[in-house]
């Protein structure tokens, strides 16, 4: 069993609802196994900056529910520089901290696996993002809010768009990955998800159009990921314009309302229990390893692979998404 006495926990890059649960899970679980916790506040800034708080079970009372990060998050650009993580690793050492729990997005694993390596220390991170775009887990902290999210604003815009008969594209986060337009598509009812994964292999507007789309329907909902790979809503919009005008169309940008809220059930749930797997990992001398959920299992995925880009779309749903819109 590792000898580990004190570990710091981080919450990093982009927020995501569940974080205070993962924070809440990562300190309890470690109190419980005689380990002391140190909350790093900003994320790596907070190592850089000495900003390094002790933290006990009352610390993380009252937080399961919130949305947000009590540690607050931030980047860090020091942190991106072999000088920087030096300052971060000699922080470790004055504050006696043997192990690091690294909660954020593919950047902060990046980041931790980067300082692992350099200074040979103990880390274990946890997928704190909403887009579910991490390799080796079936989801990550914070997407199952965002969903239910997108699916409460989408719903609500149905019925506008019902109204007027109009198409609606509606952009939602996921950068890379169109997991949230998929699935919040499926969720709503929707046409169609334009997803960066496929805009190399089909023209997705294209098809939708040529594929007869809203012939016997009073509107039409279209979730369209954000980013450059689509070109977002805006530029689906501006072609429909050009090409179809026949369509009235309109726009709407869910933007950060999507990182908001309090977490779901699902959230608290996985957070708390990857927030303990964490801990759990460190004492069986893992190390270098994100904790990921596949099948329902706890599972240890390697930073490595964790933070490989391209993580595959599951192709069942891009199939009865296309079923159920007809
Ligand atoms: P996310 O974790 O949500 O993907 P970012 O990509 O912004 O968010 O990364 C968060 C922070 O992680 C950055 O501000 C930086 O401090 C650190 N980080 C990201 N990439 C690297 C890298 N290649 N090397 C070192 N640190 C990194």
């Amino acid at each position: 069993m590792a000898n580990i006495k004190c570990i710091g926990v981080l919450t990093s890059g982009g927020d995501a609802p569940g974080m205070n649960a993962a924070i809440r899970a990562v300190t309890r679980a470690a109190i419980y196994n005689n380990i002391e916790v140190k909350g790093i506040m900003r994320g790596y800034r907070g190592l850089i900056f000495d900003e390094i708080v002790p933290f006990k079970t009352n610390s993380v009372s009252n937080i399961i529910q919130q949305g947000g990060t009590i540690l607050k998050t931030a980047r860090c650009k020091e942190f991106m520089t072999a000088e920087g993580r030096q300052v971060a690793f000699e922080a470790m050492q004055r504050e006696g901290i043997d192990a690091l729990v690294v909660i954020g997005g593919d950047g902060s694993l990046t980041g931790a696996r980067i300082l692992a390596q350099e200074h040979n220390i103990p880390i274990v991170g946890l997928p704190g993002t909403i887009d579910n775009d991490l390799n080796g887990t079936d989801m990550t902290i914070g997407y199952d809010t965002a969903l239910n999210t997108i699916m409460d604003a989408v719903d609500k815009i149905r019925d506008t768009a019902s109204s007027h008969e109009r198409l609606f594209f509606i952009e939602v986060m996921g950068r890379e990955c169109g997991y949230l337009a998929l699935n919040g598509a499926l969720a709503t009812g929707a046409e169609a998800a334009i997803i960066p994964e496929r805009v190399f292999e089909s023209d997705q507007l294209g098809e939708l159009i040529s594929n007869g789309f809203r012939k016997s329907k009073n509107s039409s909902l279209v979730l369209v990921t954000e980013g450059d790979i689509t070109g977002g809503a805006m530029t689906m919009a501006e072609r429909v314009k050009k090409e179809y005008p026949q369509y009235d169309v309109r726009v709407t940008i869910l933007g950060h309302v999507q990182r908001g809220g309090s977490p779901t059930a699902a959230d608290r749930i996985l957070a708390s229990r990857m927030g303990a797997a964490a801990i759990d990992a460190l004492l069986d001398d893992q190390r270098n390893v994100m904790i990921g959920i596949q099948n329902d299992k706890i599972v240890y995925v390697p930073f490595s692979k964790a933070i490989k880009k391209n993580k595959p779309v599951n192709e069942d749903l891009i199939n009865t998404l296309k079923v159920l819109s007809i």
